[in-house]
């Protein structure tokens, strides 16, 4: 019986009243968990993350022998973490490092790392072992971000001037470069960087050796000189009460529009140089993200389909949670795609494995309503988790039902209870979302709820907005979602709203 797979054990949470249930097949069931929920130790978890950097550190003093490979992830929640692959384990990985894609990792180490040179604010760092997992997730189903920086100003570099604590990020315009390199590059290499960081003060970076001569060469390449330099993992010392950063082995470089933090500040620059306005919206068909209607939106995905992702704001009330959709899935570990049920085992048909790991995440839509029409918005896993601050594993043990499978289980109420809500939603539309047969809008991300949105005024507003039965703040109150009551009352509204709709639309028609 399938039911089996989901035998559950259950235990009481040390910090909590609440009865929480943990499925016995672990191995079948893996948890997907963010960076910051690691403990120190072997983790049979997954976590996803984008792979922003990565870089050798060598021996010097051993003919610059490998020791290791560092790396820079992100989490969905733009958590940074270090982690390394050491020497003598890089053959199994290194074929797959990419800086940019996406990952999923799962049996590795996490340790405590050392309190001095850090890249990343956490205090532990991931390390690969010989039974880690690292796959490339082609098709990630919560969106990361694609950058993470640690930007520091002039004060805070001073700050961590000496302590050799931190290796921050700066960001500044570049006004001067004095290089040392020649032509051919002998064997001692430097190169100074003027560089002007916010409250307009100066700054020298210092970079060495083999960094020193890709930049010198980098920059002799390029068209015009360079506006904006971003510049990773240095560290900043205080030489005669004056603040100097030097590059490290972390050090990456990047120049105007390689980044989307440089770009934005390149973009200052050219408007306060040609003292006219920026004239980043006419170079590209967006430049940040603009607020939309949900008319707006349909219009635009009719009209003319974007041939990439571009991302929407969109403030609406959630007219209807689509229960009969489900409101979660069992999704491969390894590609996130949807896994089949078979007798004792899930198959994923991407991966040709019929004995895959599956992990539960959210998938929710909902009909979203503003004062023009109505669309409908999916909301995946990273979003839902987010913003209700628990995850679908962890809704489906506190719901669990005897003998029914996660995935076909009742709504939770939390989930249901968004109905009759406002939210400003971060909407990425993509050529993907509108095929005849399938117009859907993904959610990227929740900015917030809006509190007392006033009620377009043609609108039946009969949704009970008494939140008592919100789980949104984090918690679940285990009476309260035991009784049915959120259920109950969000079946009340959305047997009210068709009438609401069916006025709307004659009203637009
Ligand atoms: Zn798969």
């Amino acid at each position: 019986m399938s039911s089996s797979l989901f035998q559950l054990n259950s235990i009481t949470r040390s910090d909590s009243s609440i009865r929480f249930l943990i499925p016995s097949g672990v191995d079948l069931y893996k948890y997907v968990i963010f960076l910051s929920d690691l403990k120190p130790g072997k983790c049979s978890s997954v976590v996803e993350a984008r792979l922003l950097r990565f870089w050798e550190a060598r021996n010097v003093k051993r003919g610059g022998e490998l020791m290791w490979v560092d790396m820079l992830l992100m989490d969905v929640n733009s958590t940074l973490m270090q982690a390394t692959i050491n020497a003598n384990r890089l053959p199994k990985f290194q074929d797959r490092l990419a800086a940019g894609t996406i990952y999923s990792v799962s049996g590795f180490d996490v340790a405590r790392c050392a309190q001095n040179f850090k890249l990343a604010d956490s205090s532990l760092m991931i390390r690969f072992s010989d039974s880690t997992e690292f796959d490339v997730l082609s098709d990630p189903v919560s969106p990361i971000p694609a950058e993470g920086f640690r930007f520091r100003n002039q004060s805070e570099l001073v700050g961590l001037a000496n302590t050799n604590t931190h290796l921050p990020d700066i960001i500044g315009e570049i006004v001067l470069v004095k290089s040392t390199v020649s032509d051919p590059p002998e064997d001692k290499n430097r190169v100074m960087v003027t560089v002007k960081l916010e409250n307009d003060v100066s700054v020298t970076l210092s970079l060495f050796d083999a960094q020193a001569v890709s930049f010198h060469q980098k920059l002799g390449g390029m068209c015009g000189d360079p506006k904006v330099i971003v510049a990773t993992s240095i560290n900043p010392k205080m030489v005669g009460g004056r603040l100097f950063l030097n590059a490290t082995s972390g050090t990456h470089v990047y120049y105007d529009k390689e980044t989307h933090a440089g770009e934005s500040l390149f973009y200052r620059l050219v408007a306060r140089d040609t003292g006219l306005p920026s004239a980043a919206p006419l170079l590209r068909s967006y430049a940040k993200v603009e607020p939309m209607t949900i008319a707006e939106l349909n219009n635009f995905i009719t009209t003319d389909p974007p041939q990439q992702e571009i991302d929407f704001l969109c403030t609406g009330r959630v007219s209807r949670v689509e229960a009969d959709k489900g409101w979660c899935y069992v999704a491969c570990s390894k590609c996130s795609k949807k896994l089949q049920r078979t007798v004792t085992s899930f198959e994923c048909a991407r991966c040709s494995n019929p004995h895959a790991v599956g992990s539960l995440r959210y998938r929710v839509e909902m009909v979203v309503t503003d004062d023009t029409a109505e669309g409908t918005f999916v909301c995946f896993d990273g979003v839902m988790t987010k913003l209700h601050n628990l995850r679908a594993s962890e809704a489906a043990q506190l719901l669990a039902e005897e003998g029914v499978n996660p995935e076909e289980s009742a709504m939770p109420p939390f989930v249901a209870g968004m109905e009759g809500k406002t939210y400003t939603f971060q909407v990425r539309v993509t050529s993907y979302n509108f095929t005849v047969n399938h117009q859907t809008f993904t959610v990227s991300r929740i900015i917030n709820e809006v509190e007392h949105a006033p009620a377009p005024d043609f609108v039946d507003d009969g949704g009970d907005d008494n939140d008592d039965d919100d789980a949104s703040n984090g918690t679940i109150d285990r009476e309260k979602s035991g009784s049915g009551k959120g259920i109950c009352e969000s079946s009340k509204s959305a047997g009210k709203e068709p009438a609401g709709n069916m006025r709307k639309r004659a009203r637009i028609a």
